[in-house]
């Protein structure tokens, strides 16, 4: 199955989930996640009508950068991002979703600064409190909502969240609807920097019902561009 055979597979279950949920589908943005891919299957994602581009690593943004992959389409920061490496993607991107500690947030907001620009981003959220896992325990996001004018070279669009995989449909219904919770009660927070309507999750998976309970941006890889090859070694 082609990359554009597979978008519009994924567009019709998005259309689908959304009816289910009594939801308008054009409220539901897809962005595909590119990681390990290369230019010319980011290009024909482009080409099929993806929303939007989510990349993981900084290597690989700077080498499709450079190759003009995401001509057409707006390109999301959605990996872990070591404050060391904030240059090469503040500015660069449209989103950056995956700032998961203050720490972060701080070196981004100094880099758009120093750059003059204001940055979009989200907050990341542990929202299954895995040890392992970046982001912001849930009760934080309120308090640093409400001081968000601290950071006055950001704006905050929003949440993402990257539950465990799921192995059954509806694994992780109860985390997507504490997402929603979540995303509800910042969402009336909003001042100069903060306006909020972004609830990115939902995967290959399990965007269904990410979608039953909210989700307004669902990140998908493997459905779109196959299974990733973790044997083969990239060029980037
Ligand atoms: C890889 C990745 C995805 C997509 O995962 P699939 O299961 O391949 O759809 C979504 N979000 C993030 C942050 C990822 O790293």
């Amino acid at each position: 199955m082609s990359i554009s055979e597979n978008i519009s597979i994924i567009r019709r279950q998005i259309a689908e989930a959304a009816a289910a949920a009594g939801r308008d589908p054009a409220d539901i943005q897809l962005c595909a996640a590119t990681k390990m891919n290369d230019a010319e299957a980011v290009r024909q994602a482009v080409a099929a009508g993806i929303d939007c581009c989510g990349e993981n690593r900084v290597q690989e943004l700077t080498a499709k950068l450079s190759e003009n992959a995401y001509q057409g389409a707006p390109v999301h920061f959605i990996g872990h991002l070591q404050t060391n490496k904030v240059k090469q993607v503040v500015g660069k991107v449209d989103l950056i979703q995956s700032v998961d500690s203050l720490r972060l947030l701080r070196a981004i907001d100094a880099e758009a600064a120093r750059q003059g620009i204001r940055q979009d981003i989200l907050l990341e959220v542990n929202i299954s409190k895995e040890e392992t896992k970046g982001g912001f325990p849930a009760e934080d996001i309120l308090p640093l909502t409400e001081s968000f004018s601290d950071f006055s070279n950001l704006r905050l669009r929003g949440l993402m969240a990257i539950p465990p995989i799921s192995q059954n449909s509806g694994d992780n219904r109860k985390f997507f609807q504490e997402m929603y919770n979540l995303s509800v009660d910042i969402t009336d927070k909003t001042s100069d920097n903060v306006s909020v309507n972004i609830l990115s999750m939902g995967m290959s998976a399990d965007f269904a019902d990410a979608i039953a309970c909210g989700s307004t941006m669902v990140r998908i890889g493997t459905a779109i561009f196959g299974r990733r090859d973790y044997t083969k070694k990239h060029s980037t």
